[in-house]
């Protein structure tokens, strides 16, 4: 855990890498030119709407992952994204092509970031072109899909991971040490949320067949996410509890959930999502000995937190994306398992999911979850 925050820290610095990797400074930092790895992972992204774009200008400042490649079903961004990324003709392809990837050995990994409930199918197709695949979040539309996605890739022999970026994010890594080394002592409660007004009425995140549900889907999932690493447990129990103020809008999907889950130790931890209201993005975790809050907590950042020792005075911000996919390279070029980002990882909040849409289905109903 203290290399890999080292590591983070190093790498946002811009100082150290040569040490660490083998590699030359990383150009995180602005003053210092980028000068790439000898080994690289090459990257196709695969859906390039706004996401995409995000991650390909965040992976311009990677030292150890390159873009390499896209699919798209839009001809004219391929176009673009072709001169902006000086992306060769014979690695592009679109929805139809894809399986050609199979023949393509100039790339290693595919990026899927189309809208949620397509996740589950490109998935699949990536995994049987014998590419190791990235899949944004939610992973799916359900556990029971995230189980196909991973047997999927288990037997292709491929690596399933999840783009949860806030897993190589300094204050995260950091909060998430000091409850690992015992510096918060036995954790008490947390209280985690994330939600925004959302925009645009017809966007395909307020269409069910598209987005498998609604708030709780899109960004609910970092609240969850968060409960799980702030307390390092598996919840037992959930229940939840959904209104709608704006029942045209959000005619096919949720818009406002507070969801409580159950810990095995005692804990509760207490969360919410909307899609219907801004300022509302906080992790609070409270242990015996102290306490952590990340105000942004989940979102591009700069993430901003304190805790019972004062303000956490982390390494000037590095996109989240950039420190991902190196962070990503470097688990896949140098062999270096990270159980807290694979499918398996993504599982575990969609067994979560699910019991949160039950619970509200059947009215608060308490839902138990990963019995012994
Ligand atoms: P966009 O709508 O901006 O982009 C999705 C892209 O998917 C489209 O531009 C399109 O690309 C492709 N696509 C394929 N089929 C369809 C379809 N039927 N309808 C619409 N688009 C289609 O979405 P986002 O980039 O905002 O989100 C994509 C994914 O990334 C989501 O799962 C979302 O949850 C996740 N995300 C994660 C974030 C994070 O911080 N980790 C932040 C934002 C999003 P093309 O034209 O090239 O085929």
């Amino acid at each position: 855990m203290n290399s890999r925050r080292d590591f983070l820290q190093k790498v946002s610095l811009g100082i150290g890498v040569t040490a660490l990797a083998g590699l030359p400074a990383t150009a995180a930092a602005p003053s210092v030119p980028l000068v790439r790895a000898e080994k690289q992972l090459r990257v196709a992204i695969m859906g390039l709407g706004g996401y995409a774009n995000i991650v390909a200008d965040a992976m311009q400042k990677c030292t150890m992952a390159t873009l390499v490649g896209v699919v798209s079903g839009t001809p004219s961004k391929i176009d673009t994204w072709k001169k902006k990324y000086n992306i060769p003709d014979k690695n592009t392809y679109n929805y139809e092509t894809v399986s050609e990837l199979k023949n393509n050995p100039d790339i290693d990994i595919v990026y899927v970031t189309t809208p949620n409930s397509l996740h589950h199918k490109h998935v699949l197709q990536i995994a049987a072109t014998g590419k190791h695949v990235i899949c944004e979040k939610p992973v799916a539309d359900n556990a029971k899909q995230t189980r196909e996605m991973i047997a999927a890739c288990e037997k292709a022999g491929v690596k399933f991971y999840i783009g949860y970026r806030l897993h190589f994010e300094p204050h995260t890594r950091e909060l998430i040490r000091m409850r690992e080394s015992g510096e918060l002592g036995k954790i008490m409660h947390v209280n985690n949320y994330m939600g925004f007004k959302s925009g645009d009425p017809t966007q395909w995140r307020l269409k069910k067949a598209l987005a498998g549900g609604g708030a709780m889907m899109d960004v609910g999932v970092y609240a969850l996410n968060g409960a799980r690493y702030c307390t390092g447990e598996e919840p037992i129990w959930v229940t939840a509890q959904e209104t709608k103020t704006d029942p045209i809008k959000f005619k096919e999907v949720d818009e406002t959930i507070t969801f409580q889950l159950g810990f095995p130790s005692g804990v509760i931890a207490n969360c919410g999502t909307t899609y219907n209201f801004n300022n509302f993005e906080r992790l609070y975790v409270i242990g015996e000995k102290g306490f952590v809050e990340l105000s942004p907590a989940f979102g591009y950042g700069p993430i901003k937190g304190r805790t019972n020792a004062g303000p956490m005075n982390m390494p000037p911000h590095v996109p989240h994306q950039t420190l991902q996919m190196d962070g990503l390279a470097d688990i896949i070029l140098n062999n270096k398992p990270d159980p807290h980002i694979t499918g398996q990882e993504g599982l575990k909040d969609m067994i979560v999911v699910d019991a949160v849409y039950e619970s509200i289905r059947k009215g608060g109903q308490k839902i138990f979850i990963n019995k012994a």
